[in-house]
């Protein structure tokens, strides 16, 4: 069985054949994925896609790159959302993306990043990280917000082998999709190798970050068995044993 806890199905390269698509995941023993919101069109969005289709959960946040015209009020809103949804099993994604330079400013992601950090602890639900280009400023914030009490996973991880650790010892799962598959990514090889499979989850980030030999394809959720084939093969176990093992941790991340 698998579980993708990281997906966009929302997103308009679905827009032609959604219900064919999600429709064939079990084809691939794909049981469940959480389609996590990311701006704020895609709140909506995601609240569709849980009444929609009984294998999916939603993740409800705002996420770095698109905080441009998000007000305190929107974030009241989707607190409201997901307090009144069972569906909705995180908040998420947020985080800190310094990829794109001052955009927007670094001050204005972290408030943002701590104020959903909070409504997490409020709502007493985990939650999606991304962070990109931004190891030392997510860490410190995670700390300083003693996230290891809300919990969560670190999604699409591509810091340290060390950061991992941290990572782990604070209770949090890390979240690898894709990109292990790839031949350049040989630090994230050694961390699917070596860190506790107890704390490694599988997404997709659809439809990015497809997995070898899709590379550059539109991804979804049956392309995971090529990414639990890949980390079984580094830690020298079957794939059956990645899928059962990440497919308990994702039930146990998001309480469901
Ligand atoms: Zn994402």
């Amino acid at each position: 069985m698998i579980f993708d806890t990281h997906a966009h199905y929302d997103d308009a390269r679905f827009d032609e054949d959604r219900d064919a698509v999600i429709a064939s995941l079990k084809e691939n023993d794909v049981r469940h994925f959480v389609d996590v919101a990311s701006d704020l069109p895609s709140i909506e969005k995601v609240e569709r896609i849980v009444e929609k289709y009984p294998e999916s959960y939603g993740a409800l946040g705002i996420h770095p790159s698109e905080l441009d015209g998000v007000s305190e009020k929107d974030l009241k809103e989707i607190e409201e959302k997901i307090r009144n949804n069972k569906r909705i099993v995180a908040v998420g994604e947020i985080g800190l993306d310094y990829y794109w330079e001052e955009n927007p400013p670094h001050d204005v992601q972290k408030k943002f990043f701590r104020y959903q950090l909070e409504m997490a602890r409020r709502l007493k639900k985990p939650v999606i990280i991304h962070s990109r280009e931004a190891a030392q400023d997510t860490f410190e914030i995670m700390k300083e917000m003693r996230a290891e009490e809300i919990g969560g996973v670190v999604h699409c991880y591509s810091y340290s082998k060390e950061m991992a650790k941290e990572y782990v010892k604070m209770g949090f799962y890390i979240g690898i999709g894709g990109v292990v598959t790839f031949k350049n990514s040989k630090k994230l090889k050694e961390i699917a190798a070596e860190i506790p499979l107890e704390r490694i989850v599988l997404e997709t980030d659809c439809p990015y970050l497809a997995p070898s030999p899709h590379r550059g394809e539109r991804n979804y959720s049956g392309f995971l068995p090529l990414v639990a084939a890949e980390i079984a093969e580094l830690r020298g176990v079957t794939i059956d044993e990645v899928c059962n093992t990440t497919y308990q941790n994702a039930l146990r991340l998001y309480n469901v």
